[in-house]
């Protein structure tokens, strides 16, 4: 399938990712807007999302299937035309199934001290009892 936006290079952030994705910025300016595409089984490690008003994450789901988890919680399926909504201060993963590659566009909510904190990897044992 053809790339619907500009797939780039390789992750400049791809020591916080297992499997390899690719990244593009889309807007700089206003507003960062990132399209992500990870091969299948790429994922990128737990992380938050820290602001002290405003912030978070947005996902727009345009191709592929992956798959969204916050923790504690159920993972969730995504496919195109999937909107996840990142509230800023909860820790969660987002990435590929691991038989599909995936690709969405992550819009960086604008808020006061914006910064992302990587934790640890989603192990193969938890990543890999999706189906
Ligand atoms: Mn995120």
């Amino acid at each position: 399938m053809s790339d619907l936006f500009p797939r780039g290079g390789l992750n400049p952030a791809s020591k916080y990712f297992t499997g390899t994705s690719y990244f593009s910025a889309l807007s700089e300016d206003q507003v960062q807007i990132f399209n992500v595409t990870f091969e299948p089984g790429c994922r990128n490690f737990w992380h938050i999302h820290h602001a002290s008003k405003g912030g978070g994450q947005i996902l727009l789901c345009t191709q592929g299937r992956g798959w969204y988890q916050e923790w504690g919680k159920e993972a969730r399926e995504l496919h195109p035309g999937d909107v996840v909504n990142i509230p800023p201060e909860v820790k969660h993963w987002h990435g590929a199934a691991k038989d599909s590659e995936f690709v969405h566009i992550a819009v960086e909510v604008p808020g006061e001290d914006y910064s992302t904190e990587w934790c640890e990897s989603v192990s193969d044992e938890e990543y890999f009892r999706l189906p």
